[in-house]
């Protein structure tokens, strides 16, 4: 063991971060133990408070904290479009462009049947309750140009074909295999306005 033991096990927990190797892990754990004890318990306590009161939107699967999520419960937007996307975060790329006054439908995974992901393990059942209640005027694919999300999108059109809802798919201006959450909002807003039939 290279350091004591609580410190060992801050590094553990911290390399198993995405994206955060060992070495990340140790540089943050001295941070941590370095800055003011305030700070780093305020750290602390936003994980726990974050944990204890966000959960998915009943409606969308958008982080929540009251009853529906703060996009739904916005009167403003548009209720007849919606967006469908794989994770919370990708959410911010179109709310960055300021732009986008519909909802969302994040899916929390895609299709990937060798990896063990089926229709079971998305959210796809509030989808289909909500193509049901006739309350989608346009569902935008918004799933990445991979493997993955093409069979994504092809899965939820056959979905959405029953209910006879338009289907449209973002334009391919977004990079093959690119994250949308890191796409600039420039990018995401052309990508959204090229939509096509899908
Ligand atoms: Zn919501």
């Amino acid at each position: 063991m290279t350091w004591s033991p609580a410190v060992e096990s801050l590094v553990r927990e911290l390399s198993r971060l995405p994206g955060v190797g060992r070495r990340s892990a140790a540089r943050l754990a001295h941070h941590i133990l370095r800055v003011p004890r305030e700070d780093a318990l305020r750290l602390a306590q936003s994980i726990q408070e974050a944990r204890q009161r966000v959960h998915p939107c009943p409606r969308c699967g958008n982080y929540a904290e009251t009853d529906l999520c703060h996009v739904c419960s916005d009167p403003r937007r548009d209720a007849g479009l919606v967006t469908v996307l794989e994770k919370p975060s990708d959410i911010s790329a179109f709310e960055s462009t300021g732009r986008f006054r519909g909802l969302y439908h994040v899916l929390g995974a895609l299709l990937s049947p060798l990896d063990g992901v089926g229709p079971d393990e998305m959210n796809l059942a509030s989808l289909e309750a909500r193509l049901a209640r006739g309350e989608v005027r346009e569902l935008v694919l918004a799933t990445p140009a991979s493997t993955e999300g093409d069979a994504t999108a092809l899965y939820i059109q056959k979905l959405a074909a029953p209910h006879g809802v338009p289907v449209t798919r973002l334009a391919r201006g977004l990079p093959v295999g690119g994250e949308l959450e890191y796409s600039d909002s420039l990018t995401v807003l052309r990508a959204f306005e090229g939509r096509t039939p899908a």
